[in-house]
């Protein structure tokens, strides 16, 4: 626990710039054309990508290129409080910039007047959702054999009362009240070029801050392609977890 208005140490024992226990696995859903999970802590996130197909209503089609669209959703279970089905305006933000990270790194031109799916769902949430999320789904796109011009990791940094911090749980995302309260900053990077492909900031947090945390997320985005490779590697194919 926190002393008072200092967070001097993290909730779960963890150091500043350590990330929880991460996971994942690809091929998890035979029958899509490309699958895969991934799970820091208590957080877990499964993608499902299906096509390129031809995309309907035909009036939507690009004749140009095919087009990525990305459903996020939270299980009903995912939480102690049960969540509500169906989409909500943060299901519909986290969707669309869940897109824009991902279009910025996929080739979709040799796939005119298709669209290719990509379904994510969170049956376990402790925080960082999106950004895991973000992580399967970039699994499962490599996995459907999407070209892809790099890899994306992703991972929430930010800021605990005075401390930076990486990879937030719910407790420190949201139930910190002391001191200057938490700032939250879900991050994605490329693997190759190293460009930020999505970065979103809720909360406070001054600059020279702002680029050391930065840095502390590059550095887990590199152990978290990592992860992401070797998952690629040994695609299970078992469609059980
Ligand atoms: P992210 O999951 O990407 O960190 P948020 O910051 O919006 O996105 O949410 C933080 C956490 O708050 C979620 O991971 C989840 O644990 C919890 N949460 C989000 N929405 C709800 C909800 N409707 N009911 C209960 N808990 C929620």
């Amino acid at each position: 626990m926190a002393e008072k208005g200092i967070y001097t140490k993290r909730n779960d024992g963890r150091k500043m710039d350590e990330v929880r226990p991460m996971s994942a696995k690809v091929g998890i859903v035979p029958s899509a054309d490309g699958s895969a999970s991934f799970q820091t802590g208590k957080t877990k996130a499964i993608a499902v990508v299906r096509g390129p197909r031809t995309l309907h209503p035909q009036h939507m089609q690009d004749a140009k290129t095919g087009i990525l669209r990305v459903n996020y959703g939270m299980m009903p279970f995912s939480v102690e409080d049960r969540i509500r089905p169906g989409p909500n305006r943060r299901s519909e933000e986290i969707s669309k910039v869940t897109e824009w990270a991902l279009s910025s790194v996929i080739d979709l031109s040799g796939f005119p007047n298709t669209v290719v799916d990509v379904f994510i769902q969170i049956p376990q949430a402790d925080a960082g959702t999106r950004v895991a999320g973000i992580n399967a789904a970039a699994m499962a796109l490599a996995h459907a054999g999407i070209p892809m011009r790099e890899m994306v990791s992703a991972i929430g940094v930010g800021k605990i009362d005075k401390t930076l911090v990486i990879d937030l749980d719910k407790y420190e995302d949201s139930e910190f009240h002391d001191g200057e309260g938490s700032t939250d900053i879900p991050l994605v990077m490329t693997s190759r070029s190293k460009e930020i492909a999505l970065l979103q900031l809720d909360g406070k947090i001054s600059i020279p801050e702002f680029k050391a945390v930065i840095e502390m997320g590059k550095k887990a985005c590199d152990n978290i392609l990592k992860i992401q490779m070797d998952a690629l590697k040994n695609i299970t194919g078992e469609g059980n977890e």
